[in-house]
């Protein structure tokens, strides 16, 4: 996926921008709110949720299976609650299987486990193609699978949100949680790439 770096007057990064700054002109908004808001998601909310769980996946057996099982009542246990994980269902990759997450309608995504969407996840181009050629645009955003590997690519929509467990590092094997942790990137659970290696 190309990323264009200039922005022209009509990008909507530069009239986000304007708006929030007629908003805050206005007396209608404090910037403080806002810059609170998207720090909260982007350090406190997620990825980080979505990586603890992950990393206890893959140290504890009894819990990937719970996980992959019933994702709704593991995070009503463990109290991880929030934006758009109403119902979540959980995919693990294996070898010779990856799963991918789109949504092709809008921009499902879910909020409370891996914080903001990234801007390419809700642009027409991703989500159009990475149902047709699903393999190809994973290879354009940096992960190559081989031809063998089938890929599963799972819409989102308003009653379900998808999770991907990517598979563990090898050479992780006397990792604690919190280092496994580390290494699950956003878009590992996306599906868009692997968890960092070491
Ligand atoms: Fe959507």
């Amino acid at each position: 996926m190309s990323h264009d770096h200039s922005y022209s007057a009509r990008s909507p990064k530069i009239r986000i921008e304007a708006l929030e700054d007629l908003l805050v002109e206005k007396g209608l908004v404090d910037r403080s709110r806002i810059d609170n808001l998207i720090q909260k998601f982007e350090t406190d909310v997620g990825p980080m949720i979505g990586a603890q769980l992950v990393a206890r996946a893959w140290t504890d057996p009894e819990f990937r299976n719970r996980l992959l099982d019933d994702a709704d009542d593991v995070l009503s246990k463990e109290n991880i609650s929030g934006a758009e994980i109403e119902h979540v269902e959980v995919k693990a990759n294996e070898p010779g299987v990856h799963n991918v997450v789109v949504c092709t309608l809008c921009s499902c995504y879910p909020w409370a486990l891996l914080g903001l969407p990234p801007s390419w996840y809700k642009s027409p181009e991703y989500r159009s193609r990475v149902v047709r050629e699903p393999r190809k645009v994973l290879a354009e955003m940096g992960l190559d699978l081989d031809e063998e590997t089938k890929l599963q690519v799972w819409d989102s929509s308003s009653e379900t949100r998808f999770l991907v467990l990517p598979e563990r590092p090898s050479g992780t094997e006397n990792f604690s949680v919190a280092e496994l942790a580390a290494l699950v990137t956003r878009d590992s659970m996306i599906g868009v790439a692997r968890a960092e290696t070491l």
